[in-house]
């Protein structure tokens, strides 16, 4: 295994990532960063997006983190493909593994690797990703103009993208487990109120069905054990999201759903050393505008902290 030493790791490239890399890189901390399985981050897998300051008539996802990658890139981040798969901060300089075969150690580690959407676990819903199975409606939505769908959860992400597809298609069916909603009451009256949705209460999915693409899903009744067969052509999970920190598990406090604890109004971790932004360390706004803004937050504060040490170093000499 090869070792290097950098000053600055930056672990996956969202806007949380690469907001962190264009601050660390202009603060002359040379970071490099990992881009990690998914490059871009989540937003690579939207259409449209209509909220991120500065683009007027809004800007496709995959644009926004080409924009952002440049703007990195600009000021001289170094930017690597490579999937960190392990991690140790047990010493006072971080060591980071990647693609399990180079050691990369470094003097501080920005965490910005995101989070990702949850499966429920089927065998056909695995088989047939891709072929009408999708966890991002806004992504995916549009392939099924005029045709039926179904949406399984009842968080305010399901709800929203309920009536998203309900634009869009014929008829939507949204498969909730329980007798009630999770979603705000507003979004639970827009999903109500809208008449192209049908919503199957305490209803779980057995099976999607279809060889080469989506067909239709098998759903049981959880209540009355009844089971039918809904016909439709794609089938959307939104079932909430999981943060990929796992590797971070052994050294870095979290919370028992996995998001990083970071301390009020900071980015820093328990960790000294080790920072946390984006979507790893919030379940709340999960933005890319926020994900942005704590990215800045985590270079400031990594900038902080080795300007600390270095005082305290020359203190010592
Ligand atoms: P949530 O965790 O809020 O909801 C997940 C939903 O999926 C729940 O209804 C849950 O059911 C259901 N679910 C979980 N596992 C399964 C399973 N295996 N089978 C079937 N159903 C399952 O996630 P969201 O992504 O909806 O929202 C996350 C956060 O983001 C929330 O705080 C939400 O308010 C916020 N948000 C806000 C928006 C806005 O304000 N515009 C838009 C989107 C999200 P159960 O209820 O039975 O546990």
């Amino acid at each position: 295994m090869t070792t290097e030493h950098v000053n600055c790791l930056i672990i996956g490239s969202g806007p949380a990532g690469y907001t962190a890399a264009i601050y660390a890189s202009r603060a002359g901390m040379k970071p490099v960063l990992y881009q990690g399985m998914q490059p871009g981050g989540q937003l690579t897998i939207t259409n449209e997006v209509d909220n991120f300051p500065g683009y007027p008539e809004g800007v496709h996802g995959q644009q926004l983190m080409v924009d952002l990658e440049q703007q990195a890139r600009r000021f001289g981040t170094d930017i690597r493909y490579g999937v960190v798969t392990a991690v140790d901060f047990s010493g006072s300089i971080h060591k980071a593994t990647v693609d399990e075969q180079q050691e990369i150690s470094a003097n501080v580690v920005i965490i910005s690797t995101g989070a990702s959407a949850k499966w429920l676990g089927l065998p056909s819903e695995m088989r047939l990703n891709g072929l009408g199975v999708s966890a991002c409606a806004v992504c995916d939505g549009f392939f099924f103009r005029g045709k039926d769908v179904a949406i399984v959860g009842a968080g305010d992400t399901a709800a929203e993208e309920a009536s998203y597809l309900a634009n869009l298609c014929r008829k939507v069916y949204m498969i909730v487990r329980r007798g009630e909603m999770r979603a705000s009451k507003f979004m639970q009256n827009r999903v109500k109120s809208l008449p192209n949705i049908e919503i199957l209460w305490n209803s779980e999915t057995e099976e999607v069905l279809g060889e080469d693409e989506v067909t239709g899903a098998l759903i049981k009744n959880t209540v009355t054990g009844e089971k039918r067969v809904i016909d439709v052509s794609g089938f959307f999970v939104a079932i909430g999201h999981e943060p990929n920190t796992a590797i971070f598990k052994p050294y870095v406090e979290m919370d028992e759903t996995g998001y990083i604890i970071t301390e009020k109004g900071s980015s820093r971790t328990n960790v000294p050393g080790v920072f946390a932004c984006g979507d790893a360390q919030d379940n709340i706004y999960r933005q890319a505008i926020t994900a942005a803004g704590t990215g800045c937050m985590a270079a400031l504060d990594a900038e902080r902290y080795l300007a600390m040490k270095e005082v305290e170093m020359h203190a010592e000499a």
